[in-house]
This record gives C-alpha cells, sequence and structure tokens, in this order.
C-alpha cells in the first residue's frame, strides 16, 4: 500500500466567544483548523486534523501547517501509510521539530491503519478500558463573577471537571480562585491553568495561599525549570502542559519529580504516535494524564476520546473537547457529547473502523495544498 496523494484543507473556527487565558494577556477569537487526507492506490482515505489554539499559545500557527506539510509530502508521497512508525521516522528526518505539522499527518495514518485492519481506532491503541470519557469544561479568564457564572453553566451541560484560566496575579487570581471555589459543588474537580503567566514567587504564593485538597495548577510558569522550583515549594498537585513538548520533557519531568499529571494534546507532541508512547509511560511511572489537542473539530475530538478509551481510568484525570467552543461540524460519525462525558459512536461490533468518521466536504471547501503521485 502507498499513499498516492495528500491534500490539505483550511477550515475557520469562529468561537463562540472570545476566549481569554494567560490572566488576560493571550486573547483568541477565531481558530483556523487544518484538515488532511491521505489517499493510498488501493482507494483508502484517512482523515487527520491540527489546529493551533491561535499563534499566541504554543510555537505552532496555522499557516506553518501549510508550509510543513507542503515541505513534508514529497517525502511521504509512495510511502506505506500503516508502517506508522516509519511514517514518523520520515517525517522527523525530512523536517525536524514542527510537532503540530506532523500530527494531522499522524492521525490520518491511524484512521487508514483503522480502516485497513477493520478495526475502531480504540482497539489499535490498548484496547477498552473506559466506556465513556470524562470531559472538562474550559473557563475563560475573567472576573471572579464572570468566571464562577460560566463554572455554573458548564456544571448544567454535565461538566464534573473544570479548567478555569487564571494567570494575572497574587490579587486577582485569589479572588478568582476563591469566588469559584466557594460555589463548588460536591465531587467536582478543579484546575487553575496559569497557561506559563507566573512568575515562581507569584506561583508559590498563589498556590501556598489556597492550599485546599484536590484543586490543580496547570503549567504555572514559562519553563519546566521554573515550575520544579514551584513544586519544590508548595504542595498542591501541578499539571505540566505547555512545557510538556517529547519524550525528553517528560522524562525529565519524572526525573524531578516536578508533576503529579501532564497534559499530552496530540498537536503539541507531533501526534498520537508520540502521545501513545508517552501515555505509556505516564501509565508505567504513575502519572495523570489529561488527553487533548491544541484544538479543532469532531475529527481531533474523536481521536483524542479514542485515545483516552484504550487508557486506563484511574490514569485519565479529563479530556477536553473543543467543539464546545464553535458550531463548524466538518464530519459525522465519531464522539459524541453525553452530559460532560464523551462516548463513541457504536456498540462494540457496530463500531465504524478507524476514527469512525465522514468528511463534509462541502464544509472543507476546496483543498489549498494537493499532492499527486506523479503519473
Ligand atoms: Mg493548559
Amino acid at each position: 500500500m502507498k499513499i498516492r496523494s495528500l491534500k490539505l484543507y483550511e477550515v475557520p473556527l469562529p468561537l463562540k466567544e472570545e476566549y481569554s487565558l494567560s490572566g488576560g494577556k493571550l486573547s483568541v477569537t477565531e481558530l483556523t483548523s487544518s484538515i488532511v487526507t491521505l489517499e493510498t492506490d488501493c482507494g483508502r482515505i484517512g482523515v487527520g486534523e491540527a489546529c493551533p489554539w491561535g499563534s499566541t499559545y504554543l510555537p505552532a500557527y496555522s499557516m506553518g501547517i501549510r508550509a510543513g506539510i507542503q515541505e513534508l509530502a514529497k517525502s511521504l508521497i509512495d510511502c506505506n501509510p500503516i508502517h506508522i512508525d516509519h511514517i514518523n521516522a520520515v517525517m522527523d528526518t525530512s523536517l525536524p521539530g514542527h510537532n503540530y505539522v506532523k500530527s494531522a499527518i499522524d492521525m490520518a495514518c491511524w484512521d487508514l491503519l483503522g480502516k485497513v485492519c477493520d478495526l475502531p481506532l480504540y482497539a489499535l491503541l490498548g484496547g477498552r478500558f473506559q466506556e465513556k470519557v470524562r470531559l472538562q469544561s474550559s473557563i475563560p479568564c475573567g472576573t471572579p463573577e464572570q468566571m464562577m457564572n460560566a463554572v455554573r453553566t458548564a456544571r448544567g451541560q454535565g461538566y464534573q471537571v473544570h479548567s478555569c484560566k487564571v494567570g494575572s496575579g497574587y490579587d486577582e487570581d485569589v479572588a478568582r480562585i476563591e469566588r469559584i471555589i466557594a460555589d463548588a459543588q460536591k465531587d467536582e474537580l478543579f484546575t487553575f491553568d496559569v497557561n506559563r503567566s507566573w512568575l515562581p514567587c507569584e506561583a508559590i504564593s498563589v498556590m501556598n495561599h489556597i492550599c485546599e485538597g484536590n484543586i490543580y495548577f496547570e503549567q504555572p510558569c514559562q519553563s519546566a525549570d521554573q515550575c520544579l522550583q514551584v513544586r519544590r515549594a508548595t504542595s498542591a498537585p501541578i499539571i505540566l502542559d505547555e512545557c510538556i513538548q517529547d519524550f525528553q520533557d517528560l522524562f525529565k519531568a519524572r526525573a524531578g519529580f516536578a508533576a503529579e499529571a501532564v497534559g499530552i494534546k496530540l498537536a503539541r507532541v507531533g501526534g498520537i504516535t508520540k502521545a501513545r508512547r508517552m501515555r505509556d509511560f505516564c501509565v508505567m511511572a504513575g502519572i495523570a494524564m489529561n488527553i487533548e489537542d491544541t484544538g479543532g473539530t469532531i475529527v481531533s475530538d474523536t481521536a483524542v476520546v479514542h485515545l483516552a478509551t484504550a487508557t486506563p481510568r484511574d490514569f485519565t484525570r479529563a479530556t477536553w473537547n473543543c467543539c464546545q467552543h464553535h458550531s463548524v461540524k466538518t464530519a459525522t460519525g465519531g464522539m459524541r457529547f453525553d452530559n460532560g462525558w464523551a462516548t463513541l459512536d457504536k456498540s462494540p461490533g457496530e463500531e465504524s473502523p478507524g476514527l469512525g468518521l465522514s468528511l463534509d466536504f462541502e464544509c472543507l471547501g476546496p483543498a489549498v495544498v494537493s499532492v499527486e503521485q506523479p503519473v
């Protein structure tokens, strides 16, 4: 089997509401998603997606995907797409780094492997550990009252885990956190996600002031070293997210006991293949995970639900679905939202292979990159 053609579609995703993070320093109103199709010489089509959260969240942006895929395409035509470790080696040799560019291609290869094997993706990633995957809400930064009301709305939609964005400094962040926690319900879990915005001194002050059970703080500072400094001076559980870009980052974090949990986002770490390796390491090392992507539509939301479904329940803290933030539907099938949880579409024995999705090409519009095998 060989890759015969590669196509890239770009889809604007206007957000339902402006989204503010890092204490209001960063905000996003529209994302651009990149959807890749790989067609094989036997007529099968695999689908993948990558969508940076704007251009300020990570060293990633949508036009970078277009340029990177144009650069990679010539090396991928004629490769066997279900030899996925080999595909990743080809991509890493042809274009070192640029994880987010590779994630959509890697996802499309997994979709193809599922179609060839006639198995749903989760079965290829370890098998079913969970019937449904817990989702977390994502609460943008705002005033204490705005954020508490947003948590209440999410609670009404069934979410029991809430990721609340903070990061503007001791006084404002303590006010936000205390307002939200005062309104918390039994069995709810809270993450206060700083998105790299605190200095270590601010992080230590806020985290030691709050000191409540079962509250996690995510990516308090810019660098892994700064976060480790905070870890050593506080006792609240820490999730590392943006600073875990590859396996070495994860290994170093474990060696320094820097975090109790990590966020594994497909596009940040280079796709399902590398996320699965990190997932397996986390299970062996006793590290909990949020398994997510950096953004996207039902395609990437479904991919993360497959990976989370195939991960032991005790290790999966929560998963985020970007579809909660926009109304663009690029495909039918895939994951379904079920009162704060995500389920895969069909019952065992009736499942669609691979991701289990059918693309809506009308929504995608014309391809912006199309590379074919020379005849
Ligand atoms: Mg985060």
